[in-house]
Order: C-alpha cells, then sequence, then structure tokens
C-alpha cells in the first residue's frame, strides 16, 4: 500500500487499533455522588460550575479513548448541553462528539429533588410534564436542539421502595410519535419490569438500566428491536457508595443485576454500552468495559457493544464504529489486545477523533 507523501506514520508496537470508543449511556454535567450527591449537584453548585467541571468531563472522556457519547440529560442543568456541544463541536474545548438530550422529561411528582416540605416548589432535576402536555415539551426540546428524547418511564415514587411506572402506555406513546415526526429517537429509563414492558411496547429505541430485567421483558425488546444499555459500572458504583467493598460478596441489589444481565444475555437483546458515567469518575469509561465481561460477555463483544453496536443503535454506522475506508477516522489504540484481555482498555496510547490526533504517543 502506498502512503501519501504528506500522512504521518506513527508507530504503536504491542498496541492494538480500534475504532473510538462510544458511551451511549452519559452525564457530563455530573460528577461521582461520593464528591456530593445528586441532589447536592442539582439544587447547591451554581450553573457556571457544573458547566466548567463539564468542560473537564469531556476531555478526560475523549482522552481516555471515547470519541462519541450520548448525553442522557443535563440533571438540573437546564440546556447546558446544548453548549457543551456547539463548544466542542467549534474547537472550542476538547470533547467526543455529543449526541445529546436536554433536560430529559419526568411525569409530575415521579423525580427528585424531593423530602422537601410540601408547600416548597422545588425546581426538579428534569422536564415534568403529562397527558397532552408531553408533545409540546417534547417538541420544545427537539426545537431546542435535542438530538434524543430522554423520557424516565418509571422512578422510585409514590408508596413502597423501588421503580414504579411514572407514565402510562398512552403517555409514552404519545412521546414517541411526537418525536418520530421530528426524526428523532426516545431513549427509556426503566428499572422495573413494569417500566421497561411500557416503554418497549411504546416504541422507544433504547431502555436503560433494566435492572429488574427478566427473559420475558428482555424477549420483548428483541421483538420490539429495542436496545439495551446495561448500565452495570453504576450499579457497582451504588454499591460502593453504600458501603460495599470490591473483593467482599456481592449486595442482593449487584447479584440481582448480574442475574438480570445473564438474562438479557440469554435473550439475545441488542446491546450497546452505555455506562451513566458522571455516577462515577468521567475518564474510566473503561469500567464499564471491564463490568460487561465480569458480567458475561466475551471481550470481543463488550468491544463491539462499544464500537459497531453502539453505532447501529445511535443511526451512526455509516459514519463511526468501524476501522474502514470512507468512515470518519475515529480511532483509538491501546497497549495489548483488549479483544482478548479488556483491562487493556485503561491503557490507551492514541485517541483520534475526525481525522485529527487529540492524543497521540
Ligand atoms: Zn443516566
Amino acid at each position: 500500500m502506498t502512503r501519501p507523501l504528506s500522512a504521518k506514520a506513527i508507530s504503536l508496537t504491542g498496541c492494538t487499533l480500534t475504532p473510538g470508543l462510544i458511551d451511549a449511556h452519559s452525564h457530563l454535567l455530573l460528577h461521582p455522588y461520593n464528591e456530593a450527591t445528586w441532589d447536592d449537584q442539582v439544587s447547591r453548585e451554581p450553573l457556571g460550575e457544573r458547566i466548567s467541571r463539564a468542560t473537564v468531563h469531556a476531555r478526560l472522556n475523549l482522552f481516555s479513548g471515547f470519541t462519541t457519547m450520548r448525553d442522557l440529560g443535563t440533571e438540573g442543568a437546564d440546556l447546558a448541553d446544548l453548549g457543551i456541544q456547539s463548544a466542542i463541536e467549534k474547537g472550542v474545548i476538547p470533547g467526543p462528539r455529543l449526541l445529546v438530550t436536554t433536560r430529559a422529561i419526568v411525569a409530575t411528582g415521579s423525580y427528585a429533588p424531593r423530602s422537601f416540605a410540601p408547600e416548597w416548589r422545588i425546581p426538579q432535576g428534569a422536564d415534568e410534564a403529562d397527558g397532552e402536555k408531553l408533545r409540546q415539551v417534547v417538541r420544545k426540546q427537539i426545537r431546542a436542539g435535542a438530538n434524543w428524547i430522554k423520557v424516565y418511564a418509571d422512578t422510585p415514587h409514590g408508596q413502597g421502595p423501588g421503580a414504579k411506572p411514572a407514565f402510562t402506555l398512552e403517555e409514552l406513546k404519545l412521546v414517541v410519535a411526537t418525536a418520530a415526526d421530528a426524526g428523532v429517537l426516545v431513549s427509556a429509563h426503566a428499572q422495573s419490569q413494569e417500566g421497561m414492558r411500557r416503554a418497549a411496547l411504546a416504541g422507544v429505541a433504547s431502555i436503560e438500566h433494566g435492572d429488574a430485567g427478566d427473559i420475558e421483558v428482555f424477549r420483548l425488546m428483541v421483538e420490539k428491536k429495542v436496545w439495551y444499555c446495561p448500565t452495570l459500572a453504576t450499579g457497582e458504583a451504588y454499591a460502593r457508595y453504600g458501603g460495599w467493598k470490591k473483593g467482599t460478596p456481592p449486595t442482593p441489589a449487584l447479584v440481582s443485576k448480574k442475574q438480570s444481565f445473564q438474562a438479557a444475555l440469554d435473550s439475545g437483546v441488542n446491546i450497546a454500552n452505555g455506562s451513566d458515567i458522571g455516577v462515577f469518575p468521567h475518564g474510566q469509561g473503561w469500567q464499564e468495559l471491564e463490568m460487561l465481561v465480569k458480567y458475561g460477555m466475551t471481550p470481543l463483544q463488550a468491544m463491539q457493544a462499544a464500537t459497531q453496536s453502539a453505532a447501529r443503535m445511535l443511526r451512526l454506522d455509516k459514519e463511526i464504529g468501524q476501522v474502514k475506508a470512507g468512515w470518519t477516522a475515529d480511532l483509538a489504540a491501546f497497549e495489548g489486545n483488549p479483544t482478548q484481555d479488556i483491562s487493556a482498555v485503561r491503557k490507551v496510547r492514541l485517541v483520534i477523533k475526525a481525522g485529527e490526533i487529540v492524543k497521540g504517543p
């Protein structure tokens, strides 16, 4: 093969070249909850601080090999993701190619911050809407620039522990149909079986978390062609913040998450790498890939979930997700071979985004 005279040769002995990695569930505007609780970040950190932090997070993620991220909600930071996205696109700050959702949509009374005096009207971490008003909220978010719509199909509201459905099936269908008219896909947060079931029946494109998912609901997702983002590393982070230590017996929540992920694998549901990064440190997206392998994927499957598969889910598979002539040159190189030993993704030696070297040997 001949190489143009102007081309630069980079020697990467002992490294493996891969497509740039994709994390399809991030929160650039959040930082780990052991540094500050979600409530404190949303209600006590000034917007300027949150955006400043997000610019640092964007750089950390890009430099760790993640060239594309789908950011699933600003969590109280209004439309700040749109500004971060444009700052990256204009080359003002380094960061991954971003797909953004703006504020995300929740049912009235189902989200947070909560626990204030009932007379207090506390601003919520997402856009509250119900029934017919959902149409307007979806349209406003799309008009603002949302690339995807994020909806919370269930949350831990009402009486008793655990996530419960937040929207009716009809409401979720209205969200999906309104977004579809504008060519926009919907991602649903759903942890309970009923939340997942309604989201799948409503026609969302991806379901996030799916913690209580069983074989039946994952099969429904297969039938309805719904993608799954498991967010495994976040489950482990929550356990750590609750006092659990690595190397000790898993908590009941970790045991059930592992069983649920096994059911997802058994069902054959399409899995895209999505970690919920922000709950755990930015720049450590490798945590999710290691967890995918720890919970049953082969290293090759985990790498595919973070490249080709995630690109398919994002409908960007004709542009990114493969090392291929004609595709956008989003590339990463890791010391060792992550398709054989996934821990190699910790050792990034080269990152190229859209043909530009952002981190080199
Ligand atoms: Zn999330």
